[in-house]
């Protein structure tokens, strides 16, 4: 927990770096994610598909080591992590009703380099989807 982070390496810093090095061409602040629900962090409009980067803690990861309920104030937290659950799964089946392939990576999938490892593995099935 207390490991160094260095100053700019953010999730959605890296996630752009992995992307880029696999040959992906996306947008970040293009219109289209701004138009989009939940406005995602990476829109590939040639495979239409978004990506989300989500914090474990705002978004309640489950299963997550990095996510732990506050003790004080418990109810008020899980009360305002709840919506943000409730807006995340809203966003996901309203474009995926538009037709896009919306895809959540979370920040603790960049923390340890083996989960960085299998996220770089398993993106470019994620992205290319199988249909058409
Ligand atoms: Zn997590």
């Amino acid at each position: 927990m207390s490991r160094i982070r260095s100053g700019d390496t953010k999730p959605e810093v890296l996630l752009r770096s992995i992307l880029h090095g696999l040959g992906f061409r996306f947008t970040v602040n293009g219109p289209g994610n701004k138009k989009l629900p939940g406005k995602p962090d990476i829109v590939l409009p040639k495979y239409k598909t978004v990506i989300f980067v989500h914090g474990c803690f705002w978004h309640g990861h489950e299963n997550c080591g990095d996510f732990k309920m506050p003790k004080s104030s418990k109810d008020y937290w899980i009360a305002k992590i709840g919506r943000n659950q409730q807006r995340d799964a809203t966003n996901i089946e309203e474009l995926t009703r538009l037709g896009w392939n919306a895809l959540t990576v979370w920040a603790c999938e960049f923390e340890r380099l083996d989960a960085r490892n299998k996220l770089l593995t398993r993106l470019p099935s994620m992205i290319r989807r199988e249909t058409t």
